[in-house]
């Protein structure tokens, strides 16, 4: 057994200012996994990549096995500045597993590009993570880790399954040790971790046992794919077969697949992220067995019966917004129309240097259509709201080009608290519906009308009721103990004194909804 190789292409630079646009959460990352003998495995998860390149835009990178060895590359930047075919060529295997990233945990540097990878004996693994542990810090006490030992969440995973393989090979060596070390410390992991593995004989999925994060497991011909989102399996032409469930295992070998089940049947209780639907996953993906697509435009009829108005045009805000929108005019009987130009190449973040260039951010992505405004009553419908300035910067926007009412309609209710589970929303000061309430969101945004979607309305539009949701930034309500350490992090206006589950939201008052 050879060594494992990663192929340097260290970029690690200080951070960029980076914002975001869209002023919307960002997501946390994609992963890709894939067994395929006499497949072209490299060039397979470049494909699958591209395809989750939504949820990541930081870093990418993939691990590709052979049987004897385990080759990396990743490096800053998107999927198509990552790879070129030189790289794909020079990794040849049948196995791999890829990653795209937003860090939510660990900075922004190529020292966190994923996947992970570690060697402890004869073993060599790879890790991809989505999502984020809400128990590192007490692991890495536990493990007695020296401050600056681990970078992230996924550093932690990697270095403890390494540990504890580098443990059984003092007993036996049976090329399980892997599945082993996973089945032995899953269960101590908290929060959100859709994961993908591979050794150089397996490729493993898991999902936490509460699912907040995607994972599904598709069919090739000859092998089998696991993506974060099913479009990943259609674009490298894997029949899908189901989405893995919350608290499951998926082990791949030459064999076929196997399911097991890590985790105490009293820790599974499904809690796929609703922004999944609202804003996060593609519109192409099927979640709890639902269309994407047809969740948001089910969101935008329900709005339109929820918070009618008289307009003369309904226009989503490019692009998440617009099946939603599509929704409103048709349960409304308005005619849609398209009042804005997104720019397609400018990406979800660009480098802004200073404050005055970030205010700009809006216009380089949108660009009013003025004879279709002048004069007209608007509904414009977006998906969500989460800091707010670009939604004033927009509505600023319609007004200038002609607008002469705008009614905002946004289809998931007001986002009031800061996700633990692996999307990165900022603190809680940052979040406009934390501090105002929806009427003083409405003077700020200088819009007309403002309506929300109900949370049970949003739950009922995704088509899966009673399937379970995470809606904590919603409601406050965590499904998992926020350790008071990550908690005081990101709340303004002093830390809770105890660990949180299910009573964030009895910290503050809120405007109503
Ligand atoms: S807190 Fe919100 S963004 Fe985070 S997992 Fe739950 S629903 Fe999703």
């Amino acid at each position: 057994m050879t060594g494992g190789a990663e192929i340097d292409h260290e970029s690690d630079r200080a951070d960029d200012l980076r914002v975001d646009p869209d002023g919307t959460p960002r997501e946390a990352c994609g992963v890709f996994g894939i067994y395929g003998p006499r497949q072209p495995v490299a060039h397979l998860t470049y494909l699958g990549l591209y395809a989750l390149q939504h949820r990541g835009q930081e870093s990418a990178g993939m691990a590709v096995g052979d049987g004897s060895a385990i080759t990396i590359v990743k490096d800053m930047g998107l999927v198509s500045t990552v790879f070129n075919d030189r790289t794909l060529a020079a990794l040849d295997g049948h196995l791999a597993i890829g990653h795209t990233r937003y860090s939510t945990t660990g900075s922004s540097a190529w020292r966190n590009a994923q996947p992970v990878f570690r060697s402890a004996g004869d073993t060599e693994f790879a890790l991809g993570h989505n999502g984020n542990l809400v128990n590192t810090a007490a692991l890495a006490d536990e493990w007695g880790m020296l401050d600056g030992t681990i970078t992230s969440d996924s550093d932690l995973m990697a270095e403890l399954i390494s540990a504890d393989i580098a443990a059984q090979h003092d007993d036996r060596s049976d090329g399980r040790e892997l599945e082993r070390a996973l089945m032995n410390l899953l269960p101590r992991f908290e929060g959100a971790f859709s994961l993908v593995l591979m050794d150089e004989a397996h490729v493993i999925g898991v999902r936490d046992p509460n699912g907040f994060r995607p994972l599904c497991l598709g069919k090739l011909d000859n092998g089998w794919v696991l993506a974060s989102e099913s479009p990943a399996l259609d674009v490298v032409g894997a029949h899908f077969v189901r989405e893995v469930d919350p608290g499951e295992m998926i082990v791949i070998n030459g064999s076929g697949w196997r399911s097991v089940r890590p985790f105490d049947e009293s820790r599974i209780d499904p809690k796929l992220c609703l922004f999944e639907y609202v804003y996060f996953a593609r519109p192409d993906a099927q979640l709890y067995g639902q269309n994407v697509h047809r969740a948001r435009v089910r969101m935008g009829e329900i709005l339109a019966d929820q918070a009618p108005v008289e307009a003369d045009m309904v226009m989503g805000v490019p692009e998440s917004g617009i099946p939603a929108a599509e929704g409103y005019a048709r349960s409304s009987g308005i005619a849609y129309g398209q009042g804005l130009v997104k720019n397609r190449y400018i990406g979800r973040t660009f480098i802004a240097p200073d404050q005055n260039v970030r205010a700009l951010g809006v216009r380089m992505k949108l660009n009013p259509l003025r004879d279709e405004l002048v004069g007209q009553r608007l509904v414009v419908v977006d998906d969500s709201i989460v800091r707010g300035t670009t939604t004033r910067g927009m509505i600023s926007m319609l007004r200038e080009a002609g607008a002469t009412e705008i009614h905002l309609r946004i289809s998931s209710p007001p986002y009031r608290w800061p996700c633990f589970y692996g999307m990165d929303t900022g603190t809680r000061g940052e979040l406009l519906a934390a501090n105002l309430s929806v009427e003083e969101i409405r003077t700020y945004l200088n819009v007309d009308t403002l309506s929300y979607l109900h949370l049970d309305s949003l739950v009922e539009a995704t088509g899966a009721t009673g399937a379970g949701f995470c809606d904590a930034c919603l409601t406050g309500e965590y499904p998992i103990e926020i350790p008071v350490e990550l908690a005081k992090d990101v709340l303004d206006g002093g830390s809770p004194a105890e660990p949180v589950v299910g009573q964030l939201s009895a910290l503050a008052p809120l405007g109503e909804a």
